[in-house]
């Protein structure tokens, strides 16, 4: 058997295994280069790191949990001087993305080669201020020839621009640029952390007037034309569940309409192998200990606090829990049905 049959074999059985957790997001480094002014992550680095031993041995325990998507983000990953071993060895038993800024990432094309997608950040199309933004003169000419290059050697890549006040009027001609090239956009939404737990995990959202999306107006009908765009535009990656329970939360009257399955369709770890539901919390665990702990009381409890938390609204976490339903294990399934083939090309 190959190993591209193995894998889209082994992802397909544990897409449809009910139970279980679907995603998780591994910050294999605190290291990052860019200084982005919505963020924290830069404001407060770690030398400290897992060995590449220790992060395969945790690899194979969240594969032996179930996982099937697999996110390797930072600070920037690709400062990893192991990270081409990591993503190879992720990649074999997960649906892999690597973020990256777009600064490492043609130095490093044969290590995303071996990932199944590459998400690059660019906020603008206006270069100064996309430099501005992540406060790199360069920032925009390195990712934006990072991700033409990539897409022309035939690499899965998508732009995530962050929407924010500061992109919000712009997110549609971002959107129709890239798509026009043949390149998916996925989004991230400005967020910053607020006080859920005084010992959460880490800070990534860092609070910043600018970025705080004041024109509510604007909001709703960016998601209501990012629907009717997609209707005729699938390199739009997200789903019209997705941007429907965005558009509620900037409605006259708010609504949110899921419950946050942290703990329980995802979880997130930290570069010294520390797992949570969510960065906004406290660890619950060292990664080795996650098999044991799993099914315990302690993390019942958890999921219970998680599920009645209303504290953020971090895109991708909301994204997990929409689809953190027995039906929504299902369309994701679909949806991995769909990436499992492209494994085998
Ligand atoms: S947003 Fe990403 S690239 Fe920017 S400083 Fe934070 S970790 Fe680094
Ligand atoms: S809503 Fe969920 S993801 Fe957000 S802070 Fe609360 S527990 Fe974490």
């Amino acid at each position: 058997m190959t190993t591209g049959f193995k894998k889209a074999a082994s992802i397909a059985a544990r897409s449809l295994a009910s139970g279980k957790p679907h995603h998780a997001q591994w910050l294999v480094t605190r290291k990052c280069n860019y200084q982005c002014l919505s963020c924290n992550v830069w404001k407060e680095q770690d030398q400290r790191e897992l060995s590449v031993d220790e992060i395969k041995k945790g690899l194979d325990i969240l594969k032996d949990l179930g996982i099937v998507e697999l996110v390797i983000s930072g600070g920037d990953p690709l400062l990893r001087e192991d990270i081409g071993e990591i993503v190879d060895y992720a990649s074999k038993r997960f649906v892999t993305t690597v973020y990256d800024n777009g600064s490492l990432a043609l130095q490093k094309i044969d290590v995303l080669r071996k990932a199944d997608f590459v998400a690059i950040s660019i906020d603008s199309l206006d270069e100064a201020k996309n430099d501005y933004i992540k406060s790199v003169p360069g920032a925009w000419k390195s990712a934006i020839q990072a991700v033409e290059t990539l897409h022309r050697e035939g690499i899965e890549v998508s732009v995530t621009p962050t929407i924010s006040q500061k992109n919000i009027y712009e997110i549609v001609d971002i959107t129709n640029y890239f798509t026009g090239k043949g390149i998916p956009v996925w989004y991230c939404l400005y967020s910053f952390d607020t006080s859920v737990d005084i010992n959460q995990l880490f800070r990534i959202g860092k609070a910043n007037e600018e970025f705080v999306i004041t024109d509510k107006k604007a909001m709703v009908n960016l998601c209501n034309q990012l629907m009717e765009i997609k209707k005729k535009n699938k390199k739009i990656l997200m789903t019209d569940k997705l941007l429907l329970a965005l558009r509620g939360l900037y409605e006259e009257e708010k609504k949110r309409t899921w419950k946050c399955q942290a703990l329980n369709n995802f979880l997130v770890i930290d570069h010294i192998g520390r797992v949570a539901g969510c960065h906004s919390h406290n660890f619950a665990a060292s990664i080795f200990d996650l098999p044991k702990k799993w099914k315990s009381q302690e993390f019942k409890d958890l999921r219970r606090t998680y599920n009645e938390c209303t504290k953020c609204n971090y895109l991708c976490y909301v994204f997990y829990s929409i689809y953190g339903s027995p039906s929504g294990h299902l369309a994701l399934a679909k949806d991995q049905w769909r990436n499992a083939k492209l494994l085998f090309k």
